[in-house]
């Protein structure tokens, strides 16, 4: 008997980097995964890999987030864990930031995260179980310049699942977030190389995650290992800003 036998999960942003990677110990822990992302190829092969089932979702299209839990819904029968993963940068200074990448960001993380939370907790109420794990950031802590819109969407998601855990705990559905701090994806691996090391060099343990030891805390907030845990935020950071 593994830990999520017969459990039926779905990752948003799963076509890549962390979200893939939370998928495939999803299925190591013998979970069935739905993997949604915007671009449908990168979930379909992500979803080939692991025999799980691939969609093209835009986690900002209300429509496209009520599709995603319905037709896993219809074709599992139940809906077991959800995690909020899908994400996106837009960094600059607050001179040089526009209002169309404060949004874009905001959107992306708040609204996304937001409507995935409403989507499968409608689900899990009736069910009377089920896990949430939404994807915040260390930046959401501490603040990292450059990254207003970034930092304020990842905080706002800290909020959100507080709020949410207190309204659903009564049916025995879990929300808490996970937040990671510099880890190897492609995300960073936009970064320039000499902030990328002035970040690395900044952590206590003195290296970058990876992104398998994000998806460990999610499989552990996924389990029945934290049956008793709800509304709490697990840093994955190397001991940054404790
Ligand atoms: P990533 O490699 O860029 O992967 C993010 C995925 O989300 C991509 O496949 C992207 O698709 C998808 N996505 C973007 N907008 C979407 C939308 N509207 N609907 C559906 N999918 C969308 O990033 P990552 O590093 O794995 O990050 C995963 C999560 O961890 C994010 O929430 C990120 O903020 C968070 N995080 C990352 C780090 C880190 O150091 N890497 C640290 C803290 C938190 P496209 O490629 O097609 O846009």
């Amino acid at each position: 008997m593994t830990l999520l036998d017969g459990k039926v999960a779905v990752v948003t942003g799963a076509g890549q980097g962390i979200g893939a990677e939370i998928a495939r110990e999803l299925v190591a822990h013998g979970a069935q995964v739905v993997i949604a992302d915007l671009d449908g190829d990168a979930a379909h092969s992500v979803a080939e890999e692991l025999s799980g089932t691939g969609v093209a979702c835009d986690v900002t299209s209300e429509e496209a987030m009520h599709a995603l839990v319905a037709d896993t819904v219809r074709a599992h029968g139940h809906l077991d864990l959800f995690v909020n993963n899908a994400g996106t940068t837009r960094d600059a200074s607050l001179k040089k930031m526009s209002v169309a990448d404060f949004d874009a960001v905001v959107t992306v993380h708040l609204r996304g995260t937001w409507l995935g939370v409403r989507e499968a907790s409608a689900v899990m109420r009736e069910q009377k179980s089920g896990s949430i794990v939404n994807i915040s950031s260390l930046s959401g802590k501490s603040g990292n310049p450059g990254q207003t819109n970034y930092s304020a969407a990842k905080a706002g998601i800290v909020g959100l699942t507080k709020a949410a855990a207190k309204e659903v705990a009564h049916h025995n559905v879990r929300i808490n977030a996970v937040q990671p701090g510099l880890i190897r994806t492609p995300m960073t691996a936009a970064m320039p190389p000499e902030v990328f090391a002035e970040r690395e060099a900044a952590v206590p343990m003195k290296r970058a995650g990876e992104p398998k030891e994000v998806a460990g805390a999610v499989v552990f907030l996924a389990s029945e290992l934290s049956s008793y845990i709800t509304g709490t935020v697990l840093e994955v950071g190397g001991g940054r800003y404790m």
